[in-house]
C-alpha cells in the first residue's frame, strides 16, 4: 500500500509539472503574441428574427501559434487577464473590430459590431476615453457599435458601474448582457443600469429542446426585456426547431450555427 501510494504521488508531481510547464508555455506565448501578429478575428452573425437578415457580427478573438496551433479564447483569456495582458489584447480587438465594421460600412453594408469586454478592461477608470478614442480614429459610427458585457462585472461595485455604464452610453453605442441568465442576475440592476439588450446563455436555447422550464425561463426573460425597452439576442441556434421556438417566444435577433460559424472577415457570409 505504501508503495502503491508513493507511485500515485509521483503520478500526480509528473502530471502537474506537466500542467505548470504547459501553463508557462502558454503565458510566455502570450506574452509576445500581440507583436507577432498571431491574433485574428471572426465574425458571427447576428440576425434579425423578423426579417432573417443579418444586423450585426460579434467579433470573436482567435490566436493562431507557429507551435501550439490555434488556443481557443476560454483557454487563454482567462490567463491574459491574470498577466495583465488583456487590456492591450481588449483595445487590439476593438480598434481591429471597428475599422472592419467601418470597412463593411463604407462598402455599403453598414453592420454593427459587437464587441467582448473584459473585467479588467471594464474596471479601468480611462475605458470610456478609449473607446472614444478608437470610434475617433477609426470613423466608425457610435450607433455601429455594440460592447458585451457580463453580469459579475456589475455586481459588487453598483455605483461604479452605473457611472462607467453612463459615461460609455453618452458615447452613443449599444450596450449588451452577455451569458445573461447563467451569472448573478439581479433584477435591480436592470431597472438600474442603462442595457440595451440581453444575450440569452446558450445554455438556455439549448435546453429548450428538452425541458419546458427553460422555454418558460427564456419566455419570462424576453417578457421582462421588452417591458423594460429591452432587446433579447438568443445565442448558440443551431437547429431549426430552435429558430422557430424563439420566433414563437418573440426573441428579436438570434446568433448560432444555423447561421453562420465565426468567420475570418474576408470568407464571411452574411444570412439576408
Ligand atoms: P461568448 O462571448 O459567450 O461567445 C460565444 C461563444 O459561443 C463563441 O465561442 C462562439 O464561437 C460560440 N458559438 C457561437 N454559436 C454557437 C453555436 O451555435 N453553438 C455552440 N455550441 N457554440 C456557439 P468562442 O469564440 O470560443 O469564445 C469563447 C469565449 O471567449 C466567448 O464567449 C468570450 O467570453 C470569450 N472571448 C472571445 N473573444 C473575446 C474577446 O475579444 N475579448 C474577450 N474579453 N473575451 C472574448
Ligand atoms: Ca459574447
Ligand atoms: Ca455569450
Ligand atoms: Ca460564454
Amino acid at each position: 500500500a505504501k508503495e502503491s501510494g508513493r507511485d500515485a504521488i509521483r503520478f500526480f508531481t509528473a502530471e502537474m509539472n506537466e500542467q505548470v510547464h504547459d501553463r508557462l508555455l502558454l503565458e510566455q506565448a502570450l506574452r509576445t503574441a500581440l507583436e507577432r501578429d498571431e491574433f485574428h478575428l471572426a465574425y458571427q452573425a447576428q440576425v434579425d428574427s423578423a426579417s432573417g437578415r443579418c444586423i450585426g457580427v460579434e467579433a470573436l478573438l482567435r490566436w493562431q501559434h507557429p507551435e501550439l496551433g490555434a488556443v481557443s479564447p476560454a483557454r487563454f483569456i482567462p490567463v491574459a487577464e491574470a498577466l495583465g495582458l488583456i487590456e492591450p489584447i481588449g483595445e487590439w480587438v476593438l480598434r481591429t473590430a471597428c475599422r472592419q465594421a467601418r470597412t463593411w460600412q463604407e462598402a455599403g453594408r453598414p453592420l454593427r459590431v459587437a464587441v467582448n469586454v473584459s473585467a479588467r478592461q471594464f474596471r479601468n477608470q480611462d475605458f470610456p476615453e478609449r473607446v472614444a478614442a478608437v470610434l475617433e480614429e477609426t470613423g466608425l459610427p457610435p450607433t455601429l457599435l455594440e460592447l458585451e458585457l457580463t453580469e459579475s462585472m456589475l455586481m459588487g461595485q453598483a455605483e461604479r458601474a452605473e457611472l462607467m455604464l453612463r459615461r460609455l452610453k453618452q458615447l452613443d453605442i449599444t450596450l449588451s448582457l452577455d451569458d445573461f441568465g447563467t451569472g448573478y442576475s439581479s433584477f435591480s440592476y436592470l431597472q438600474r443600469f442603462p442595457i440595451d439588450t440581453l444575450k440569452v446563455d446558450q445554455s438556455f436555447v439549448r435546453a429548450m429542446l428538452t425541458g419546458s422550464r427553460a422555454v418558460s425561463i427564456v419566455a419570462a426573460i424576453v417578457a421582462m426585456a421588452h417591458s423594460l425597452g429591452m432587446r433579447v439576442i438568443a445565442e448558440g441556434v443551431e437547429l431549426a426547431s430552435q429558430r422557430r421556438q424563439l420566433v414563437e417566444l418573440e426573441c428579436d435577433e438570434m446568433q448560432g450555427y444555423l447561421y453562420g460559424r465565426p468567420q475570418p472577415a474576408e470568407v464571411l457570409e452574411l444570412p439576408g
